[in-house]
């Protein structure tokens, strides 16, 4: 049979754009039966596919800026369409020719990102700010990198896990680096929002700070920022190791490297991301990490590991406005009051800020808390 394509320049145009595996979906629709937009709202990802090997997309419409490339329907797609470059060719498509408009909160991120070198549009100059009160004795001639990420760099909320990290880094006798002004945001929205130029100018730029401050290896805080340096900027010449501040952490804490005085009585439940977990594949670090610490009681959450709920805070959505009544952080924020948590554990700072905007949202006097695993460590000590 003849795959009719009726625009086949647009078809041609996604495919040259990274949407190489297109012609392989055979329209299923069991993307759209394990996308989490459906649980809160209509999303058709078959039917988006479907238009995009026809050729007749709607650049305009809405929902070709939904996709949090989760990954929870390429890891379902009995024919291996890897759906979340579908998405990414489209949105690239609308940034490099202007078909149509890209949403104004994340245009400002770019704008923010591509000026200052983080999407807040904080100053540069006060990237290592976040550090300043721990009088860290860290050697500027270390090779290991902590890089926190511009979320806990800058974001008032988020601070403390960046904090948090670099005492426990200091508790455990490492000695690391911090780059400060001198690095940039990793732009992992920047192209899941379809700007492979920026992109690839921010990757360029870290490269050479970490090249030039002789690092070897990279310990991140947050998962996509893991993603961007391990699976993408090593396509672009980088060679350093790059852990997850878990991965790092988990054998220090097995080898009894941290001495716990205190008990952390709380019941926690740990949220996987979906860049540390589905993209990834860790899921037993942060949990090894939790169930070492003296008095916790770890329980599962009802979609955990390759089948975890996304925060809604990928692919770029993090900086994009959601519905009150759509967001997937107030599903998972319920999962943890169900299992009767005292803290829902990230390690991740989308997630992170995801989840303490919706607790906004919740009057229950019951409540949950927001911790990263490393600030659990730190409890414990
Ligand atoms: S699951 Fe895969 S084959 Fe099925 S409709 Fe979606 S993209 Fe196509
Ligand atoms: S990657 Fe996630 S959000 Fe995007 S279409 Fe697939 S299931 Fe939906």
């Amino acid at each position: 049979m003849v795959a009719l394509t009726p625009f086949k320049e647009a078809a041609d145009m996604l495919m040259e754009a990274g949407a190489e595996k297109l012609d392989n979906c055979y329209q299923c629709g069991l993307c759209t039966g394990s996308c989490p937009w459906n649980q809160v709202r209509s999303f058709l990802v078959r039917r988006i596919i479907h238009q995009a090997q026809l050729g007749v997309i709607d650049f305009e419409s809405e929902d070709l800026w939904l996709c949090t490339t989760c990954r929870n329907c390429v890891q379902r797609c009995p024919r291996g369409v890897e759906i979340i470059d579908i998405m990414k060719a489209m949105r690239r498509v609308i940034t490099e020719t202007g078909t149509a408009k890209i949403p104004d909160s994340l245009r400002l991120a770019i704008t923010n990102i591509a000026g200052a070198g983080n999407p807040l549009g904080e100053p540069p100059e006060q990237r290592g700010d976040w550090a300043a009160p721990l009088r860290l004795k860290h050697k500027a001639d270390s090779s290991t990198l902590y890089f926190s990420c511009c979320i806990p760099a800058y974001e008032p909320k988020v601070k403390r896990v960046a904090r948090a990290t670099a005492q426990v880094l200091k508790t455990s006798g490492t000695d690391f680096n911090i780059l400060a002004s001198r690095e940039n945001c990793c732009g992992e929205s920047v192209r899941k929002a379809g700007d492979e130029n920026l992109f690839n100018s921010l990757a360029e730029k870290n490269i050479k700070a970490f090249s030039e401050a002789g690092i070897k290896q990279i310990l991140v805080s947050s998962p996509h920022c893991y993603h961007s340096f391990k699976n993408e900027y090593s396509k672009l010449g980088a060679d350093f190791e790059v852990l997850h501040i878990v991965q790092y952490l988990a054998p220090l804490v097995s080898e009894g490297k941290f001495k716990f005085k205190k008990e952390v009585k709380k019941k926690v439940a740990y949220h996987d991301s979906c860049y540390l977990a589905r993209h990834n594949g860790i899921y037993d670090e942060p949990r090894r990490i939790l169930e070492s610490i003296p008095g916790i009681e770890l329980v599962e959450l009802p979609d955990v590991k390759e089948n975890t709920l996304c925060c809604g805070g990928g692919g770029g959505r993090i900086w994009m406005d959601t519905k009150k009544d759509e967001r997937f952080s107030d599903l998972r924020i319920q999962q943890a009051l169900d299992v009767g948590a005292d803290v829902l554990a990230v390690s991740c700072p989308y997630c992170m800020l995801n989840f303490e905007d919706s607790l906004l949202g919740f009057s229950n006097t019951k409540t949950v808390e927001i911790k990263d695993v490393v600030e659990l460590i730190c409890e414990g000590l």
